[in-house]
């Protein structure tokens, strides 16, 4: 099946259920036939389960609220890192549980996401909007206070190729970030590029969607890999 394929049958379930946004399992599958590697997750509903894949995945670990009725999961409690072994794993997921009913009561609570931590990268935000005016256009920033206070971001109207992605890295402020800081190793520009390049032609060919939310994207010096996405449509 093609990426627009796949998007074509998600978006006829989000429609359906009356979603305007795509559930998380949903974007990582678009995400995915798009040549976008994003972090393996494992979905589980009991902190049995959440013991079983800790011992199976090994440590550390994060885990994460899995409800439709939550857009940022930090805000309810509901994104713990930094979790080791089956034990912690198991109390974790209750305490997401427990979190969400106490921000959020109301909420509907299907389970947790469990993920390998990731560490020694630099957080990046990528997204894409669409302009009425340009059409898609697509954002590169740095995690943290660099987006959100300092509005430190570059843009590009896409399609984009891999030496304008390579440009929106260099040109933020922010960027000798990437080049290494305090003993850290350079990140792979280069497979970041790739997926600035490739937001911009998902959002080409799938009109459907309004926006796009990578936040983060794990710069490593050896990948990109996008932890938490959003897709919402139009
Ligand atoms: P949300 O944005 O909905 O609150 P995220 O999935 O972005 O949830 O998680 C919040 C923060 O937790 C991220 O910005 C990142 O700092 C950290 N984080 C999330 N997943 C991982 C991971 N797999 N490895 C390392 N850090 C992570
Ligand atoms: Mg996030």
């Amino acid at each position: 099946m093609s990426g627009r394929e796949q998007f074509i049958t998600v978006l006829n379930l989000a429609k359906k259920e009356g979603r305007n946004f795509l559930l998380e399992p949903e974007c990582d599958e678009i995400l995915r036939a798009y040549g976008i590697p994003v972090i393996d997750s494992f979905f589980v509903k009991t902190q049995e389960e959440a013991a079983e894949v800790a011992r199976k995945l090994g440590s550390p670990l994060v885990e994460k609220v899995v409800s439709p009725d939550v857009v940022h999961k930090s805000d309810v409690g509901g994104v713990k890192v930094n979790i080791n072994g089956e034990k912690e794993a198991a109390d974790a997921f209750a305490q997401i549980r427990d979190s969400l009913k106490e921000k959020m009561p109301g909420a509907r609570f299907y389970g947790v996401y469990i993920q390998k931590m990731l560490s020694g990268g630099v957080e990046t935000i990528v997204g894409a909007t669409r302009d009425p005016q340009f059409g898609p256009v697509v954002v590169f920033g740095l995690g943290g206070i660099f987006v959100e206070v300092l509005k430190d971001v570059s843009f590009r109207v896409a399609p984009i190729g891999l030496e304008e992605g390579l440009d929106m890295i260099d040109e933020i402020r922010a960027a000798p970030i990437l080049n290494g800081v305090r003993g850290m190793k350079p990140v792979d520009k280069k497979s970041l590029a790739a997926v600035l390049v490739a937001v911009g032609e998902l959002l080409i060919e799938n009109q459907e969607i309004s926006s796009l939310d990578l936040n983060p994207v794990m710069a490593l010096p050896e990948k990109a890999v996008a932890v938490d996405s959003r897709i919402i449509l139009g």
